[in-house]
C-alpha cells in the first residue's frame, strides 16, 4: 500500500494500492483495447463526452479542491483555482475534435490531403506539485485526438488522479481510455516509458528523471514531450513600478511554497533601483501568511515532505547571505519560511540549482545587457518576467531572453489557452493551447491519383 501523507499535519491521510509492473501492463492492455473504439467516437460525439466529463469534474470540484489542498498542502484557494483550471482544460479541448483539420496540397496527377491520427496509448506521468492540474493538460488533449492513456501521478499525491479516474466512466468514456496506475516512477514509470505498445511519454518532472525517460523512450522510438525543471529570472529594472514589482515577487517565487517549476527565483534587480525594490519586497514577504492550507487566508502552506525540507534548507547554510525572511508556523507540518538571500552570485549554488522551495535569490546588474547575461546563464529556460516602463525595452529584452513564457510587467504566464513549455534543458514541446496537440497526433499524407499515371 502507498501510505499518503497530508504535509501540514504529518499524518497518514489515506492508503491506496500500490500499483506494480503487472498493473501497469494491465492498464496498457486495456487502453491498447479501448483504442479502436474511442478513436471511432464521432469528434462531435468526442467533444461532447469531453465537456461531460469537464461538468462531472465541476459537479466535485470542491470536493477535489480540498483532497488536493489536504494532500499537496497547498493553500485552499490556490487549489480552487487549479481544479477550475482542469474544468476549463476539459472544456477548451472539447473543441478540438471537430478543429483537427488536415491540408490538401496541390501536386499533380491527384489530391494530396492530411490527416491528424492519434498516436494510439499514451503515458502519462506527472509530479506531485500540481497533481490534478498538469495532469489535465495532458490527459484533455491526449482523448480530444483519439489516443487512450494511462496516467502515473506522483506516489506522494495520486489521491485526485484516482478520483479521475472513477469520474470518467461516469461522465460517459468508455471503459479502458482513462487508466491510472498509482505506483513508483522507478518501476510504472519506467515500464510505461519502456513498454512496446505505449506510443508517448507525456513527462512533468524533474530534468535529471526527464533526461532518463528521454533515453529510455529512444529504444522504442517513442514520441516524447517533457516539462522539465526551471530557475527562471524575475528581472527588474529600476525604471519599473518597483512597488508593484515588489509587491508581486513573492508569490511568483514563494507560491506553491516554491515548488512551482515556474518559480521566479532569480530576482535580477538593476542596481540603482535595490534599495527601494528590497524595502518594498521585505514588507511584502513578512506580511506573507503561511499556514493551515485549509485556511481561505493563507498564502503559502508547507513543503510537501521531510526530504524536501532537507534539501531545501541545505541550500540555506548558516554562512549564507539571509536578508529576510517570512514566518512559519511551529509543531507538525513540514514548513519552511519564505527566504531571500542577497546579494547573491548568479553562480552561487543556490542561484544555479533549482531549489523547489521558497528560497529566492537577489541578484544586482548594472544594466540592460548584463541583465540578459545573467537571465540567460543557466542551463535552464523554464519562465520569467520582465519590469520596465520602457516598451521598447520590454520587448527586445522578452526577445533575447532564452525562455519558453514569459510575462511583462506580471508574473503570470500560465493559461489554458496559450502554448507551455521550455527552452534549454526545461524541455521539450508544448502543452496548451493549440500546440498541444501537434504532440498528441502524427501527420498522415494521402495522395489519391486523379490521373492514370
Ligand atoms: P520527479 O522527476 O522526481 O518525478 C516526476 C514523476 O516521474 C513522478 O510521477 C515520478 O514517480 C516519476 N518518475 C520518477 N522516476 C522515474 C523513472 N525512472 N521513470 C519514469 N518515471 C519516473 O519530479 P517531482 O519531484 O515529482 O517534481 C518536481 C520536478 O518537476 C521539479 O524539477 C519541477 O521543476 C518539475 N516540474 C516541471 C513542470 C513543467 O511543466 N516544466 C511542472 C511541474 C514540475
Amino acid at each position: 500500500m502507498i501510505e499518503v501523507v497530508e504535509p501540514a499535519t504529518e499524518q497518514v491521510m489515506a492508503e491506496v494500492p500500490r500499483a506494480g509492473v503487472e498493473e501497469t501492463d494491465a492498464a496498457v492492455a486495456a487502453a491498447k483495447a479501448a483504442f479502436g473504439e474511442w478513436r471511432a467516437v464521432a469528434p462531435g460525439d468526442r467533444a461532447t463526452l469531453l465537456r461531460r466529463l469537464a461538468d462531472a469534474i465541476e459537479a466535485r470540484a470542491e470536493e477535489l479542491t480540498r483532497l488536493e489542498a489536504r494532500n499537496a498542502g497547498k493553500p485552499i484557494s490556490d487549489s480552487r483555482a487549479e481544479i477550475a483550471m482542469v474544468i476549463e482544460s476539459f472544456r477548451y479541448y472539447a473543441g478540438a475534435p471537430e478543429r483537427l483539420t488536415g491540408k490538401t496540397i496541390p501536386v499533380a496527377g491527384g489530391v494530396d490531403m492530411t490527416f491528424h491520427e492519434p498516436l494510439g496509448v499514451v503515458g502519462l506521468i506527472t509530479p506531485w506539485n500540481f497533481p490534478l492540474v498538469i495532469a489535465s493538460w495532458k490527459v484533455a488533449p491526449a482523448l480530444a485526438a483519439g489516443n487512450t492513456i494511462v496516467l502515473k501521478p506522483a506516489e506522494l499525491t495520486p489521491l485526485t488522479a484516482l478520483e479521475l479516474e472513477r469520474i470518467a466512466p461516469q461522465a460517459g468514456i468508455p471503459e479502458g481510455v482513462v487508466n491510472v496506475v498509482a505506483g513508483p516512477g522507478s518501476v510504472c514509470g519506467q515500464r510505461l516509458v519502456e513498454h512496446p505498445d505505449v506510443a508517448k511519454i507525456a513527462f512533468t518532472g524533474s530534468t535529471e528523471v526527464g533526461r532518463g525517460i528521454a533515453a529510455g523512450a529512444a529504444q522504442t522510438i517513442k514520441r516524447v514531450t517533457l516539462e522539465l525543471g526551471g530557475k527562471s529570472a524575475n528581472v527588474i529594472f529600476a525604471d519599473a513600478d518597483l512597488e508593484a514589482a515588489a509587491a508581486a515577487a513573492p508569490l511568483a517565487v514563494f507560491g506553491n511554497a516554491g515548488q512551482d517549476c515556474c518559480a521566479r527565483s532569480r530576482i535580477l534587480v538593476e542596481r540603482s533601483g535595490m534599495d527601494e525594490f528590497m524595502a518594498a519586497l521585505e514588507r511584502a514577504v513578512t506580511e506573507m501568511r503561511v499556514g493551515d492550507p485549509l485556511s481561505e487566508e493563507t498564502e503559502m502552506g508547507p513543503l510537501i515532505s521531510a526530504g524536501q525540507r532537507e534539501t531545501v534548507a541545505s541550500y540555506v547554510p548558516d554562512e549564507a547571505p539571509v536578508a529576510f525572511r517570512g514566518s512559519a508556523p511551529d509543531g507538525p507540518g513540514f514548513w519552511y519560511p519564505p527566504t531571500v538571500l542577497a546579494p547573491v552570485s548568479n553562480s552561487d549554488r543556490a542561484a544555479a540549482e533549482e531549489i523547489f522551495g521558497p528560497v529566492a535569490c537577489v541578484i544586482p546588474f548594472e544594466d540592460e545587457a548584463e541583465g540578459v547575461r545573467l537571465a540567460n546563464d543557466t542551463i535552464y529556460g523554464l519562465s520569467g518576467s520582465i519590469w520596465t516602463r520602457d516598451g521598447a525595452r520590454a520587448l527586445r529584452v522578452a526577445r533575447e531572453i532564452e525562455t519558453g513564457v514569459l510575462s511583462i510587467n506580471s508574473n503570470s504566464s500560465v493559461r489554458v489557452a496559450t502554448p507551455f513549455g521550455g527552452f534549454k534543458q526545461s524541455g521539450v514541446g508544448r502543452e496548451l493551447g493549440p500546440d498541444a496537440l501537434d504532440h498528441y497526433t502524427n501527420v498522415k499524407n494521402v495522395f489519391y491519383a486523379t490521373e492514370e499515371s
